[in-house]
């Protein structure tokens, strides 16, 4: 069953279109990955669903509702939370009140929600007082990440998790990634590293200027040579 249903989608900033009439679809308990160059519109895909940009033209349907122009805060109430490209933790908040402040839509502390937040990452319930600004890379990533998790989503927007980490750090968000959608967490994820992303995704979107130019399962384009030579640096 679709979850997201995203049609004839136009975004431009200023006169410049940033998507073209894309149109693509997620479904339930899916992981959907978003690969493409720098600039192709994979941060604007994420940014106009979860309504931080609002689009030119097109329909963006979530669980049968019509969202698009919806502004964001209305849309975690959908159960749709975003964690943006650069994490953006609030650095002079301990990583506990980073966790509350994901939480702000529920009106009493959730404590559930952030045993489950350190249940899925031990390195934060360590670091529960530590200021934010002062983790790791890697600890700020899973602090993004378990900040989104306290709206309680349903559909996980995630903006590069591996940029800028460490490959085994990358591999523990992965491998967490996997095990949030596995709870039933929808996820769609924008990534550079192709490899990565293809090899959890169920299905994959590659975007080149503002359109959708191939799309496959994860193991098709796993497969398929110009992603291999293209984003996998193999020729
Ligand atoms: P990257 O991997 O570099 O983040 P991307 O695929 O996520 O790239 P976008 O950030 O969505 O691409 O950008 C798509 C296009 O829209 C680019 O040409 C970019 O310069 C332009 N763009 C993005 N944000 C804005 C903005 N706020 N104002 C004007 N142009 C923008």
């Amino acid at each position: 069953m679709k979850a997201l249903a995203v049609a004839g989608l136009d975004v431009r900033y200023g006169t410049i279109p940033a998507l073209k009439s894309i149109s693509f679809h997620v479904n339930e308990g899916e992981i959907v990955a978003f690969l493409g160059a720098n600039g192709a519109g994979k941060t604007t895909t994420q940014q106009t669903i979860s309504g931080l940009v609002r689009p030119t033209s097109g329909t963006i349907t979530y669980r049968g509702k019509p969202i698009s122009g919806r502004p964001a805060h209305e849309l975690i109430s959908e159960g749709i939370c975003h964690v943006p490209e650069g994490r953006h933790v609030f650095p002079r908040m301990s990583v506990l009140e980073n966790l509350q402040m994901g939480a702000y839509r529920f009106r009493l502390v959730d404590t559930a929600a952030i045993e489950h937040v350190f249940e899925l990452f031990p390195r934060l319930a360590e670091r529960k007082h530590q200021l934010a600004g002062t983790l790791s890379g890697g600890e700020q990533q899973m602090l993004a990440i378990g900040r989104a998790l306290m709206g309680r989503p349903s559909l996980l927007l995630l903006d590069e998790p591996s940029m800028g980490l460490a490959p085994l750090v990358v591999q523990d968000i992965f491998s967490i990634i996997e095990q949030i959608n596995a709870e039933g967490v929808t996820v769609l994820l924008v990534e550079q590293n192709a490899a990565q992303a293809l090899s959890i995704a169920d299905r994959a979107y590659v975007l080149e200027n503002g359109c959708i130019a191939l799309e496959g399962t994860g193991r098709e384009l796993l497969a398929d040579s110009r992603i291999r030579e293209v984003y996998l640096g193999e020729s």
